[in-house]
């Protein structure tokens, strides 16, 4: 993606292009490899997988989280996803217009954070405010979804050193 494209994307909290939301474990190399038999999808459990563009298989967080159990790739009969990878590129990222930044109490997200990486240290004549431990963050996505506010992204390494560039 484009500097600025990712940028944008960033600052008017979008998420990335679907073409970017792989399945936990696999590369950008699944379009090689892949015969999008959609054995991953009917094995996942919280139906996050779905058949996505060009057939290949994509993830998406719009109702459940990654629960990274494995079926997927246990159920891939090519050589797409390899378990001894980072499952995702990706860490959660909040933004201004959650709740507790406007002095309202909500702890919705940490609740979700099987983790524990969304953290709500003490503030003094405010209401905590989240900050995600991004070393205990899988990316799993559990926690957007369940955000009243549609107030956290998924934003990539690379994503976040082209903002603060
Ligand atoms: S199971 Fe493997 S080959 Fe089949 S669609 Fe999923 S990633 Fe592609
Ligand atoms: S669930 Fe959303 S609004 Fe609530 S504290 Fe977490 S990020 Fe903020
Ligand atoms: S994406 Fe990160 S912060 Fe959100 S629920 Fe998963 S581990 Fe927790």
């Amino acid at each position: 993606m484009a500097v600025n494209e990712s940028r944008r994307l960033f600052l008017r909290g979008g998420r990335a292009p679907a073409s970017e939301w792989r399945p936990p474990w696999t590369t950008e190399a699944i379009t090689d490899q892949c015969t999008r038999c959609e054995q991953c999808i009917d094995a996942c459990p919280e139906d996050v997988l779905f058949r996505g563009d060009g057939g290949f298989p994509q993830i998406r967080f719009t109702g459940e989280g990654c629960t990274l159990c494995g079926e997927c790739a246990r159920a891939c009969p090519e050589s797409v996803f390899d378990l001894t990878r980072e499952a995702f590129p990706w860490r959660a990222v909040i933004r201004d217009n959650c709740l507790a930044q406007a002095n309202i109490h909500c702890q919705t997200c940490r609740d979700a954070c099987e983790p524990a990486a969304i953290r709500f240290p003490p503030k003094l004549g405010h209401v905590a405010i989240p900050e995600v431990a991004e070393d205990d963050c899988t990316g799993c996505g559990a926690c957007v979804a369940v955000c009243p506010e549609d107030a956290i992204n998924l934003v990539t390494q690379e994503q976040r050193e082209q903002t603060h560039a």
